[in-house]
């Protein structure tokens, strides 16, 4: 069941945190440079911006032909980890895997400076932009990591080594760590933030079961096979005549609360709007669809629900949209409140309901979603 506590469920990789220019220009990207998640993506980005500053740069040292050589070797095994990384399955591995790309900058920065004479020492700036990555991209103190690696290759990358550059290491180290752990809490506070809103948006507060807007997107992943039922508690206004809103909005959190324990894992129920629910059962047809129904029913009778419900479903089928379903759902439970109540109607039987049906005869609520 996929409602309930998982009602827009945070998602790790929602990149809501990152500027909006960013994600728009990412989106442009073929899908195979945007493979791995944000970090992935963060981590090409890094040898991208690293590997084109170098090669604006590198023509004002004017590298011999022995340097030139360093860098093309350099530079085209940097090519090659960038098309590798595209075919790699990072989802399957750690968080921390990505730690593969400020790797490959300190090791390039530290060939570059044993290799070279005329290129030592130039770029030894970058490392401070690997432990930025590590902190904006990695979990909080993957930098405690890659430290014991970057200070030799820093002192591998330096121009030549004294007293003075030893002090510069103690300080530059200090400093990347400070840097990288400051980030990393920032953006982890960030994300957690963001991941409340987009969890908040999502939510119904009385019920917190999934809210219309999750609806609308869960009903773009249904498929012909899978079934929507629309629930509606019967005669709610006189409950809350009789028994006091307070008691009514009691009944609604137990009946959310009641779908949210009861649905099959894949299936999902979201407040569609006052004393109405929405249910999306995957790939069940209308009679399994309906089976479920009663099932939830008997569950709401047995716990003492202080109010009968009445349902009606309609499953999707080839050449039907979800939408559609809905519309014919909700005529389905308009038969079920016509026949009396506290019973469920297929769309089949109110409507004759089917991919060559139009949904025009029944209640139009396509201006509703
Ligand atoms: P029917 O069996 O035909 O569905 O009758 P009904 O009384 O359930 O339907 P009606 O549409 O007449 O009334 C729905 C009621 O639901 C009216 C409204 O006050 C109540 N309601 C809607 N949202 C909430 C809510 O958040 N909390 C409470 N307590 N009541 C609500
Ligand atoms: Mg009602
Ligand atoms: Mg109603």
């Amino acid at each position: 069941m996929s409602s309930g506590p998982h009602a827009g469920r945070p998602r790790r990789d929602d990149p809501a945190w990152v500027p909006s220019w960013v994600v728009a220009f990412l989106r442009r990207l073929p899908q195979r440079w945007r493979s791995g998640g944000p970090a992935v993506v963060a981590g090409r980005a890094l040898l991208l911006v690293t590997g084109a500053l170098v090669a604006l740069t590198v023509w004002v040292l004017s590298p011999g032909p022995a340097d030139q050589v360093v860098l093309a070797a350099v530079g085209l095994t940097a090519v090659g980890l960038l098309v590798l990384s595209t075919a790699l399955p990072w989802h399957g591995w750690s968080p921390r895997a990505p730690l593969a790309f400020p790797l490959t900058v300190v090791v390039a920065l530290a060939v570059l400076g044993v290799g070279t004479d005329s290129v030592a020492g130039a770029y030894v700036p970058f490392f401070v932009l690997c432990f930025v990555y590590v902190g904006v991209f990695l979990p909080p103190h993957t930098a405690f990591g890659l430290l014991p690696v970057a200070v030799p290759l820093y002192l591998l990358a330096s121009e030549q080594l004294d007293a003075k550059v030893v002090v510069r290491t103690v300080v530059v180290a200090c400093t990347w760590v400070l840097v990288a752990e400051l980030l990393a809490q920032l953006a982890r506070r960030q994300r957690a933030a963001a991941d409340v809103l987009v969890r908040d948006a999502r939510t119904d507060p009385l019920t917190t079961i999934g809210n219309r807007r999750d609806l609308e997107d869960r009903m773009l992943r249904l498929v012909p096979g899978d079934t929507v039922v629309v629930c509606d508690l019967d005669h709610f206004k006189q409950l809350n005549d009789t028994r006091g809103h307070a008691f009514g909005d009691q009944v609604l959190r137990e009946f959310g609360a009641m779908l949210a324990t009861h649905l099959r894992r894949d299936d999902y129920a979201a407040r569609f709007g006052g004393e109405e629910f929405v249910l999306l059962l995957h790939a069940s047809g209308t009679g399994p669809a309906m089976d479920v129904v009663e099932r939830l029913r008997q569950t709401w009778s047995e716990g003492g629900g202080a109010a009968t419900f009445s349902a009606g479903c309609a499953t999707l089928d080839v050449g039907t949209s979800a939408q559609q379903a809905l519309v014919a759902a909700d005529a389905a439970l308009y038969a079920a409140k016509r026949d009396g109540r506290n019973r469920t109607r297929s769309a089949e039987a109110a409507d004759g309901w089917g991919p060559r049906v139009g949904a025009d005869s029944v209640r139009d609520l396509s201006h509703e979603l």
